[in-house]
């Protein structure tokens, strides 16, 4: 699939993501691009994320191709977390929030947890857990030995 097809799929996300970035950065947020992301970190809206809204504390969320983080720390804590859900919606397209929403409500109908059960979500988590396992000093043999 050429480059420029993964960013025109899910553009309309990405343009949502955007708007919301504007009155973020209007309040003191922060920019980055990071491997063709746009990460937007901080401010005013940020800390009252990281505050709670309402019974959730919002950390990060992914809009397409934009990230909004509570904070720089935080997206660098969840880079590998936030660039999956960029792949999925570079898979899904304007698709992706139906298809999670559904995921949430039939996880939910299923009495289990809408956004940790989310399908979604659970590839999210293990590429997060297994860029945070510490590489050990037998690791590199170990793989050298299984090709
Ligand atoms: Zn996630």
């Amino acid at each position: 699939m050429p480059r420029w097809l993964l960013y025109l799929w899910p553009a309309p996300c990405t343009l949502l993501g955007l708007l919301l970035a504007l009155p973020a950065l209007a309040l003191g947020a922060r920019l980055r691009c990071v491997q063709g992301v746009a990460e937007i970190s901080g401010g005013w809206l940020g800390r009252r994320a990281a505050q709670g809204v309402g019974p959730y504390n919002v950390l990060a969320l992914t809009l397409g191709h934009v990230v909004l983080g509570s904070s720089a720390e935080v997206l660098d804590d969840l880079r590998v977390h936030e660039h999956v859900h960029v792949r999925q919606y570079q898979h899904w397209g304007i698709a992706f929030v139906p298809a999670y929403l559904a995921s949430s409500a039939w996880q939910w109908l299923r009495g289990r947890h809408p956004y940790r059960d989310n399908h979604f979500e659970r590839p999210a988590f293990v590429a997060e857990a297994a860029a945070a396992r510490p590489v050990l000093p037998g690791d590199a043999e170990s793989a050298r030995s299984a090709v």
